[in-house]
């Protein structure tokens, strides 16, 4: 229950197993242009934006994006919510790009009154950068109205949707943003190893009308947009070996998100954070985000308590179930993060598994045995009778 690589769905396992495929196979071609098709659909993007799908992790998906929409000299405003906000200020200055942070406090989301100050006074800006779900902090930024603010000012808008896309409620179109990007082991529920991102044709025409030298290679949507093509039109091309193992499972956890419903999925995820959240206000376990409506759905940051230190996470180990330690520079030794997305988020007992080894492993550092209360929380939320007999 790490915030990524998580577990995978049966149907997704079984969709991983033999021999690679080639990348000129008639099967590998059907299954990358139906997983181009179905990213449109599942990050609610327009008939006339472009999907990419590449071998690369979510890191490489933001560096794609930072120097395929913006030319060394030009200038980004950042929206910044944690690590992973900061990472894209780091990569956009190495490009040769100005940039200007709008920073939130630990744990709180950006003001929007500093951002439109920004945008309006330090600009002209060519792009705005945000991330959607810090894994950092478990902070949500809402992209609707950064959107709408970049997109009123001619600004192209980007999200790191790595932490939240399928999770996450997120309409491209109706909302106007540009980019959104993910890697694939978070909630898309695949192993590492794939840098998705769908985009819209302002920032498609941005990239074509780049300046000479070219953006990296690997790295530029031109490059790569006729080979997106060839596979949505069902023809073999070649530029760069794609992760030719993963990508008929992509095909199959598109489709299983798709199949189940995409609105069904965000709720499901939606529930399981609340699930969750009830065990841990049960446990006295207080969040990093310190207000429920930017709370992420798809982890939890959780303060230790008083008297507690780390090694809460090597006796959570011993009750069977994984969770991550702390990232964010300020607080790293202060907190911890517990994954839940994908498909977990379907699968109660594994959301009942991780209160009952984290509540198993407080009690065993000489805290209160809530196992129950705190069971019986998440089980209410998840509309589920506790195992110990609690109501549903
Ligand atoms: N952005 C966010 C929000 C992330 O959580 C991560 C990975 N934890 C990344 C970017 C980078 O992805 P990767 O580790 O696949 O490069």
């Amino acid at each position: 229950m790490i915030p990524g690589p998580v577990e995978v769905s049966p149907r997704v396992l079984s969709a991983l197993g033999g021999p690679p495929p080639s990348h000129l196979a008639p099967d590998l071609i059907a299954a990358f242009g139906e997983s181009l098709r179905r990213m449109r659909a599942l990050w609610r993007a327009g008939e006339d934006s472009q999907p990419f799908l590449v071998a690369g992790g979510g890191t490489l998906a933001m560096e794609m994006a930072a120097v395929s929409s913006l030319a060394p000299g030009d200038a980004a405003l950042v929206i910044s919510s944690g690590y992973f906000s900061a990472r894209f200020a780091e990569m956009l200055r190495r490009h040769g790009i100005g940039v200007r942070v709008v920073e939130a406090p630990v744990g709180e989301a950006p003001d929007l009154d500093r951002v439109v100050e920004a945008l309006d006074g330090d600009g002209p800006f060519g792009a705005l950068f945000a991330t959607h779900v810090d894994t950092s902090t478990g902070v949500r930024v809402d992209p609707r109205p950064l959107a709408a603010l970049a997109r009123e000012r001619g600004v192209l808008s980007v999200f790191d949707g790595v932490c939240a896309t399928a999770a996450e409620p997120f309409e491209m179109e109706a909302w106007g943003a540009d980019v959104y990007l993910t890697g694939s082991q978070k909630a898309l529920g695949l192993p590492p190893g794939l840098a998705l991102m769908v985009v819209s044709p302002r920032a498609l025409e941005a990239s074509a009308a780049l300046p000479s030298p070219r953006p990296p290679l690997y790295l530029d949507w031109q490059a790569w947009l006729p080979i997106m093509k060839a596979y949505e039109e069902g023809r073999p091309s070649y530029f760069s070996t794609p992760a030719t193992s993963l990508i008929p499972a992509l095909a199959a956890s598109l489709g299983e998100i798709l199949d189940e419903g995409l609105e069904e999925r965000w709720a499901a995820h939606a529930r399981a954070a609340r699930a969750l959240g009830a065990a841990w206000d049960v446990l006295g376990l207080e969040r990093v985000p310190v207000r429920p409506e930017i709370t992420a759905s798809t982890l939890s940051a959780l303060y230790f308590p008083a008297g507690v230190d780390a090694s809460l996470l090597a006796r959570i180990r011993e009750r069977g179930v994984i969770v991550a330690g702390g990232l964010h520079e300020a607080i790293r030794e202060r907190y911890f993060r517990i994954g839940h997305m994908g498909y977990a988020v379907t699968r109660p007992e594994m959301l009942l598994a991780t209160v009952e080894a984290v509540a198993g492993a407080l009690a065993a550092g000489g805290r209160r045995d809530a196992t129950e209360e705190a069971i019986a929380a998440a089980a209410g939320e998840l509309g589920r009778a506790s195992p110990g007999g609690g109501s549903a």
